[in-house]
């Protein structure tokens, strides 16, 4: 059941996919720790001949991918990044991509510091007015890249108005659907031709593999990916692609308590004395609320709040006393994490351009996790305190 639309999310997240193994029967996909397979003669085997083009155990979770984004075809790869790296290989020197401004650091880092060097121009633009993006087309621009909610800021840019510019204008829209992950959001059915995760963050789910994933309808589009995943070898290996498997089979259940949670505690931050701002696309009040009702299924677990005392000393003091939410990188795992922007995943950005986008010294990044609620609000009360 690649691409079957005939089950709801949760009976895909356990089932798509994953069929009883053909060898023995085992009911979950076996690890095939193999990187070749027999041959009965020369070019004659049974679909396999070397795992850096395809493994049985990638090939379940590739499917697995596929059908959770209602896509044809899904490839897996060594990381997130690996599977953005083989988005920009699809194009050629003097080629221009439009990208969203507020964008995840390792991808900005990868398209400004690894791919303008082979001639590929970024332009990164303010999408909250997603028609903006048409004034920055030009005939050499090939791809539209967009990253919704946006990080660390949570703002949302709407996807079908993308799509809508980029199919008039004859371009390819990607859209890094990491922090939505399709229980939340799918691109593809609101007009993107490809989705890119890190399934390192809420697929996975357990902060214990880093992998990424594009998933696609576009045959001729795939067959490029495919091509360059096994001339470029960036691969997942059989063991991390059953951690992720078996991730899955919980995605539905994280995510809906990850989005419950998620509302409890912006709630709770909201209406704290020492809290000014709360980002979280659940609020009536967030500017591009609508947007986010009408392309996302509900609003998940990340927030990011802003302090009165705007300083970084004073986000420190409550990163220090969390006893629940772990400083650390990463998100999007079981257990709540927390991070500084401005001195962790943002501090390569000047604090000039940081301010531009609210980014302030004060900004604490929240990855709601699946704990029980009162513990969490207890954790951040006394750590408010
Ligand atoms: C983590 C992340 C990436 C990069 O993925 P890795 O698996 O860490 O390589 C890309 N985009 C977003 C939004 C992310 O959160």
């Amino acid at each position: 059941m690649s691409k079957s639309n005939k089950y709801r999310f949760g009976t895909k997240a356990i089932h798509a996919g994953v069929e009883p193994d053909s060898a023995t029967g085992a009911i979950m996909t076996p690890i095939y720790q193999t990187s070749t397979y027999v041959q009965s003669s020369p070019g004659e085997h049974k679909g396999y001949d070397y795992s850096r083009s395809q493994n049985p155990t990638r090939e379940a979770l590739e499917k697995s991918i596929a059908a959770l984004e209602n896509a044809d075809y899904g490839h897996c790869f060594a990381s997130g990044l690996a599977a953005i790296d083989a988005v920009i290989k699809t194009l050629k020197p003097g080629d221009e991509v439009i990208s969203t401004n507020d964008l995840y650091g390792g991808t900005y880092r990868i398209f400004t510091q690894i791919f303008q060097d082979f001639g590929i121009h970024f332009h990164f633009i303010d999408m909250l007015e997603a028609s903006n993006i048409e004034k920055h087309i030009t005939e050499k621009t090939k791809l539209i890249w967009v990253e919704t909610p946006t990080n660390p800021m949570m703002n949302i840019i709407d996807i079908k108005t993308a799509a809508n510019i980029a199919k008039k204008s004859n371009v390819l829209l990607c859209v890094d659907n990491t922090f939505s992950t399709p229980y939340l959001q799918n691109p593809l059915d609101l007009g993107a031709d490809l989705v890119m995760h890190s399934l390192t963050k809420y697929i996975a789910g357990h902060s214990d593999v880093i992998m990424g994933a594009l998933a696609t309808n576009n045959k001729e589009l795939s067959e490029k990916l495919a091509f360059i995943q096994k001339a470029s070898g960036a691969v997942p290996g059989p063991q991390d692609c059953f951690l992720v498997l078996r991730g899955i089979k919980t995605l539905h259940l994280r995510m809906q308590r990850h989005c419950e949670n998620g509302a409890g505690v912006a709630n709770f931050l909201k209406s704290h004395p020492k809290v000014d701002k709360v980002f979280w696309p659940g609020f009536k009040s967030h500017p591009n609320h609508d947007i986010a009702s009408r392309q996302m299924h509900d609003f998940g677990g990340m927030i990011s709040f802003s302090l009165k005392e705007n300083s970084v000393a004073a986000a420190t003091e409550i990163l220090k006393k969390f006893e629940l939410f772990t400083l650390a990188e990463s998100l999007g795992g079981v257990e709540s994490l927390s991070g500084h922007p401005a001195t962790m995943t943002h501090a390569s950005i000047p604090k000039a351009e940081r301010d531009k986008i609210g980014l302030s010294d004060s900004l604490i990044r929240l990855s709601v996790g699946v704990e029980d609620l009162e513990d969490l609000i207890q954790d951040l009360k006394q750590a408010l305190s």
